[in-house]
């Protein structure tokens, strides 16, 4: 199993500016001290290598997308925030590889940042190419239709020549999708959402996004907990700081880092992915909480070590 985040933003796609740019020129420009290049790919190894991630990099600006790249399978896709149109020209390229035009397409629920990108998404213009959208909801169609009517977007639905089934997944059933075994989960957030479980070859992948957990609710808790278990990546939603999650914030439908990692230490998780970044938040701030998070795990942590990532547009994890 191949993790690919195609977008990582929560609530609005957030590009980054030229004083961020600026910022980090500097930054390269400091640590580089004076050293000199003899060519581009030295350079290169120098930003890979030396720089800090927030310099060198940026953690990302599209919204909620992220593929679970099987291999020579159909594709699996889980939200279509503005990440699925990069993902989607990658799979014009992959299908002249000769990839299966098929996408399982996974909901965690139906906000706009959700659904963004796809009216932009080409395959699903292509014929021939199959679309089957999987989720806790049953308004998909009524979301993806009502976002592409006239006053708001200028090419209708049905428009688009792809095939399309909509279907309902029940939490706590056990289904079986392009060789995957796939569990779905509630979750606390406006108007519900839900995480997914997804297991196959001894391998555990979670997606769980835009939602809040309360620290009242124990038997909820402990859903979650069973849910985690043992999971080789659980991707989860960090959106706040702790304190603001638990302060002003309370009922916004997020959650936090030290959330997070109570979570997957009781689960045993091995990998954490910090996920839906604030729009608020630039790349030094959310490398701070990532190394707050990660300083949380050190001190909480029994005999499972917990492994903590900032998810980023672009970053690929192996399972
Ligand atoms: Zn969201
Ligand atoms: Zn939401």
């Amino acid at each position: 199993m191949l993790v690919r985040f195609w977008g990582t933003r929560g609530s609005l796609p957030t590009p980054i500016s030229s004083v961020e740019i600026r910022e980090k020129i500097v930054g390269a420009l400091l640590a580089a001290d004076g050293r000199r290049f003899n060519d581009a790919d030295e350079a290169a190894a120098f930003v890979e290598g030396d720089l800090a991630f927030p310099i060198g990099n940026t953690y990302g600006g599209n919204s909620s997308c992220v593929e679970l790249d099987l291999g020579e399978d159909e594709f699996m896709v889980f939200d279509m925030g503005s990440g699925l149109r990069p993902l989607g020209i990658d799979a014009l390229r992959r299908f002249g590889e000769g990839r299966a035009k098929t996408f399982n397409i996974f909901m965690s629920h139906l906000h706009w940042d959700h659904i963004m990108g796809f009216p932009f998404f080409t395959p699903a213009f292509i014929p021939g190419v199959k679309l089957n959208f999987f989720g806790g909801h049953d308004q998909i169609e009524h979301a993806l239709r009502r976002q592409q009517e006239k006053i708001s977007f200028p090419v209708p639905l049905d428009f688009m020549n792809a095939e399309m089934t909509f279907t309902v997944l029940e939490p706590g059933e056990i289904h079986e999708i392009n060789g995957c075994r796939v569990e779905v989960i509630k979750q606390y957030h406006d108007n519900d959402s839900y995480g997914y479980r997804v297991e196959r070859g001894g391998k555990t992948f979670v997606y769980s996004t835009d939602s809040e957990h309360k620290g009242d609710d124990l038997e909820a808790e402990n859903a979650f907990v069973e849910f985690f278990r043992d999971a080789d990546l659980v991707i989860f939603d960090t959106m706040y700081s702790l304190g603001d999650s638990i302060t002003m914030k309370e009922d916004w439908g997020h959650s936090s880092g030290l959330i997070a990692v109570d979570f997957c230490h009781r689960a045993e998780a091995k990998r954490l992915a910090m996920f839906h970044h604030e729009p608020l938040y630039d790349d030094k701030t959310l490398h701070g909480l990532l190394e707050e998070t990660q300083r949380y795990e050190e001190l909480m942590r029994g005999e499972h070590a917990l492994e903590i990532l900032c998810a980023a547009d672009g970053l690929e994890v192996r399972l």
